[in-house]
């Protein structure tokens, strides 16, 4: 397996939706540790829609996936990362117009866009206390690596330690900024998503390619 199609890329988004889904709960406990406590409720719900209105895409295109994910994202979810999230997709998505199939240099620039894209709406840097530092590192250990099994596999590793990451910082961005030093030894609940994004694509890649590859 080294190319990736609608159909992947369909039941990817279906895979971070449930993913996500699991960790309502947790994420919602995140947020109200540095934040208002929402964010598990609402980044949930937004991908239950993404993965609905996905779900009803008659044939297609990769970019299209990835367009009406962000179009969800940014409908069905308020606040800042609402805007982030969506961006992460838009972006993504835009890198990938035209292609019906994504080879692993498509999805380095997909994920390059994403994260360019992310860190220009946000204005976050790696130390920042925010998705960045999970998001960052992904995407760089997925470029690092040319096999895609080994490149999802290194960035969910890669989004987790980021994540964690999280907990010693203090934020110089978002909600949690407010805090200060209080937020200290609490894990970022966006950097959380993103490595929760990434462990389910890495999950759905190996099942996928069981036996196959
Ligand atoms: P809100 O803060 O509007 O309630 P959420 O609770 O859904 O939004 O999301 C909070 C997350 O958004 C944070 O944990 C952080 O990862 C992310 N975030 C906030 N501001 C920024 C920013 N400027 N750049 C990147 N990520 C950010
Ligand atoms: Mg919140």
């Amino acid at each position: 397996m080294s190319e990736i199609g609608s159909d992947d890329l369909k039941a990817m988004v279906l895979a971070i939706a449930a993913r996500i889904a699991d960790s309502r709960e947790r994420l919602n406990r995140l947020d109200a540790a540095l934040g208002d406590g929402d964010h598990g409720a609402s980044i949930s719900g937004a991908f239950e829609l993404a993965a609905s209105e996905v779900a009803d895409l008659p044939d297609p295109k990769p970019s299209e996936i990835w367009l009406t994910t962000a179009q969800s994202l940014m409908n069905g979810m308020g606040g800042a990362s609402g805007a982030l999230f969506g961006t992460l997709f838009l972006k993504g998505g835009a890198a990938i117009r035209g292609k019906e199939r994504l080879v692993k240099a498509d999805l380095n620039q997909l994920w390059a866009a994403s994260l360019a894209g992310v860190k220009a709406r946000g204005k976050a840097e790696i130390g920042d206390k925010t998705m960045v530092d999970a998001l960052e590192p992904a995407v760089l250990a997925f470029a690092a690596n040319d096999n895609i099994a080994d490149a999802w596999a290194a960035a969910a590793e890669a989004a987790s330690n980021g994540a964690e990451s999280t907990r010693a910082l203090i934020a110089r961005q978002g909600r949690a900024k407010y805090l200060g030093e209080r937020g200290i030894g609490h894990q970022d609940p966006g950097a959380t998503t993103i490595a929760l994004m990434f462990e389910a694509l890495d999950n759905y890649w190996r099942e996928m390619t069981n036996g196959k590859a």
